[in-house]
């Protein structure tokens, strides 16, 4: 452990819930000490979101602070600890491994969000790995979340990189750098995990009164918290995990870990977004199974919640029969939960307003239609727009290799249109308001990482500027719209936890 002073904390007010009322479930620890601590990247808008002192932050008291070099008053630092099934195996202590939560603020509209570090060096749960973060996956997850924020994603922040000047040892030598993640929270599936692996009743129900205090204080007073608790959990992954399908996000590594109880996107190692549709793919150079292919996401999703509802068991009813029961139907429900989240999303994505009872075939068939077709996903949707607008059906076939399914898809999608009393301009603006037009592509984001690891940030900070808006079409940006060459696009690779 390192030696730590406090200083003026740029508008940091902690008040350190976690720390306070769930002693087990951490290890109080320091930040490594970094050598030559730079900003790379400070995030004005979520520091005023925050109501923290940017101006003072973009000065040397943001990198003292935000290296970890020095803490700021009020800090607590400390890591979490947690379980979580990896690719369905049960790991029983993983924890952070190199993360600390440094503290909790209440934020300007009354929201409490989690200050933490990624990449701060080694911890108790570090087991043989360094504890440190590289300049490129910090800046890639900074760009992600921030893009999924803008597209109205439930999502973690990113409020700073620092790079750190030190030289970290990977598949070669890699500049470090640390990330300052921002969270609702930071407890995840594993966390219940990891109170239920020590068969502690009194500290499952303590965590889980936590919880329900932090994320659903409503429930409290519910007939069965608990179980209205799993219902409440479930409902945010549903809806997470429809907004994920629909912009075509595969995340990548949906290990329970890496789920959290609040709803929020977390997690942004090998993430990516599919460029053509194929419902298949994989882009994590770990997933070998496929496991966590684009299309398995919702399974996966409830697989995991039937994790945390095994921890909540003994809460939810004494009568171990009974427990399983309830439980199970809130599980079972989670299809349902999920497809009319879909639903609803793919309706105002095709253009429909209203309710026919052939929707959900006819959204089906559409992606159906392009499934091997070389169609990009993000594209098609804009096109289909275009066509609501302009009548002209090619802009969208000229996506396809193959659109003689579109063909018998189109008339039968025109006749649905036909059902809602809608004008084509109303029709058409009301669909590019939810088909975003700007995604972090692949190829772009590669750009621009590279761009930055040599030194130059402008294409990382374009990038980042386009992004934040995502649906409105600017003639100037039209290469941020087009897909990888299909060569480029072809055995794109990510990489966990580098
Ligand atoms: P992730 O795949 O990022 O969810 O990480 C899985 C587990 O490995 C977590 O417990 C991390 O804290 C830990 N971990 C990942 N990278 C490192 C590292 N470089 N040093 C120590 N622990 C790590
Ligand atoms: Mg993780």
């Amino acid at each position: 452990m390192t030696t730590s002073s406090t200083i003026n904390s740029a508008g940091l007010v902690f008040d350190n819930s976690y720390a306070r009322e769930l002693t087990g479930l951490y290890a109080p620890w320091q930040a490594a000490q970094v050598p030559q601590a730079s900003m790379t990247k400070l995030n004005l808008a979520l520091a005023a979101e925050l109501g923290l002192d940017a101006a003072a932050l973009g000065t040397e008291l943001g990198v003292a602070i935000f290296s970890g070099n020095q803490v700021p008053a009020g800090a607590t630092p400390l890591a979490q600890a947690y379980s979580g099934h990896q690719f369905g195996r049960f790991s029983p202590q993983l924890g952070d491994g190199r993360a600390l939560l440094l503290g909790e603020v209440i934020d300007t509209l009354g929201q409490r969000r989690d200050i933490a570090f990624k990449g701060s060096g080694r911890t108790p749960f570090s087991r043989g790995g360094d504890g440190k973060a590289t300049l490129g996956p910090m800046l890639r997850e900074y760009l992600i979340s921030e893009a999924m924020h803008a597209l109205g994603i439930p999502t973690t922040r990113a409020l700073a990189v620092v790079s750190t000047g030190e030289a970290i040892l990977r598949e070669g030598v890699l500049p470090g750098a640390v990330l300052t993640r921002v969270a609702s929270s930071h407890i995840r599936v594993g966390t219940f995990q990891y109170v239920s692996a020590q068969d502690k009743d009194e500290l499952i129900r303590q965590l889980a009164d936590y919880v329900i205090a932090r994320h659903d204080p409503a429930l409290s007073s519910a007939e069965n918290p608990y179980l209205s608790f799993l219902q409440a959990v479930s409902e945010r992954q549903a809806a997470l995990i429809a907004q994920w399908m629909l912009v075509g996000f595969i995340h990548g590594v949906m290990n329970t870990d890496n789920m959290t109880i609040s709803g929020e996107t977390i997690d942004y190692g090998p993430c990516a977004f599919m460029d053509s549709y194929d419902s298949d793919t994989v882009f994590s150079s770990i997933d070998r199974q496929g496991r966590y292919a684009y299309s398995n996401q919702p399974q996966i999703a409830q697989w995991n919640l039937a994790r945390l509802a095994e921890t909540l068991l003994t809460l939810i009813d004494p009568d171990p029969e009974r427990a399983v029961l309830l439980a199970t139907a809130v599980l079972d429900s989670f299809p349902q939960r999920y497809q009319a989240h879909w639903l609803a999303g793919m309706r105002n994505k095709l253009g429909w307003t209203g309710e026919q009872p052939a929707d959900m075939e006819l959204a089906r068939d559409f992606l159906a239609s392009m499934e091997g077709q070389g169609v990009d996903f993000t594209m098609a949707f804009r096109r289909l727009a275009d066509l609501v607008e302009n009548g002209d059906a090619n802009g969208l076939r000229d996506l396809y290799d193959d659109a003689s399914q579109l063909d018998t898809w189109l008339p039968r999608w025109r006749a649905r249109l036909a059902v809602d009393a809608l004008d084509a301009p109303q029709r058409a603006a009301g669909m590019r308001a939810v088909n975003p037009l700007y995604i972090p592509r692949n190829h772009l984001v590669e750009q621009a990482l590279n761009s930055a690891l040599q030194g130059n940030m402008l294409p990382f900070e374009k990038l980042l500027e386009v992004l934040q808006n995502p649906y409105q079409e600017q003639a100037e940006l039209a290469l941020y719209t087009e897909p990888a060459s299909a060569a480029a696009a072809v055995g794109y690779r990510t990489f966990c936890g580098t």
